[in-house]
């Protein structure tokens, strides 16, 4: 079964009521692939608003974060059944950001993972390495261990989605090489057949995310492996649209 191509939109914390307005409109103006799964993530307080006036119902809306427990004493957190309430579908966890700034563990992202499943929605796990991992030759042991956390908990990827996310290429400007990108979406799916089996392994969509724009997106073309982009900072602007054309 081919895998569907698939660009989220990981908004992070940019944009305004009429900002995200704007992109919206865009969006449903815009004459979009049938064949691209596309999942917009705005800042949470924007989740319901963007699905009120998304008018396209394949377009889905994603939050970028939730805390492993259904409801409770958890100050500032949101839970996975009112993103689900709110109209979003899917969850961005294990963005480097979080994992950085916020000392998220790989256990704790697994804990996320497994616990926004349970509650219905489709998970966009980020992974990578940073510079002077990739710089040590560490860049599979980093992602394997990022993947491994999650395998002790999930059994069933099936509404997993991987963004493979190089730290040192999200927001720099300096994508990876298609080539580049490549070998390591194939080494990361040929971890995930030896832990989950081939017939899982070969439906897991594997996303490229880190510089992604409306002029390099065309350049991953030819790659097998790559099932699509998680793209950040252009996902605000109009090139977003050209970037979910990019494999027309
Ligand atoms: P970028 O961010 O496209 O701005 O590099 C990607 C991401 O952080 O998901």
């Amino acid at each position: 079964m081919a895998r569907k191509f698939f660009v989220g939109g990981n908004f992070k914390m940019n944009g305004s009521r009429a900002s995200i307005k704007k992109i919206v409109e865009d969006l449903n103006d815009a004459d979009l692939p049938s064949d691209v799964e596309i999942v917009i993530a705005p800042p949470a307080l924007y989740i319901h608003c963007a699905k009120e006036l998304l008018k396209n119902p394949e377009v889905k809306v994603a939050a970028q974060n939730a805390f492993p427990k259904p409801s409770g004493a958890y100050t500032g957190e949101i839970a996975a059944p009112q993103i689900k309430d709110a109209g979003a579908d899917w969850v961005i966890l294990g963005h480097s950001e979080r994992r950085t700034i916020n000392k998220e563990s790989d256990e704790f992202v697994a804990e996320k993972t497994a616990h926004a499943l349970e509650n219905g929605l489709g998970v966009i796990l980020c992974i990578g390495e940073l510079l002077e991992e990739r710089d040590t030759g560490m860049t599979l042991v980093v992602c394997n261990r990022q993947l491994d956390a999650v395998i002790d908990k999930v059994k069933d990827w099936s509404n997993i989605v991987i963004a493979y996310e190089p730290v040192w290429a999200i927001g720099t400007g300096l994508a990876a090489t298609p080539d580049d990108a490549q070998s390591t979406h194939a080494e990361i799916r040929q971890y995930l057949a030896e832990k989950l089996g081939e017939d899982q392994a070969s439906k897991i969509r594997i996303l490229y995310g880190g510089s992604v724009n409306g002029k390099n997106a065309k350049s991953f073309n030819a790659c097998p492996d790559i099932d699509g982009y998680l793209v950040g900072g252009a996902s605000l602007k109009p090139e977003f649209i050209d970037i979910i054309k990019s494999r027309e």
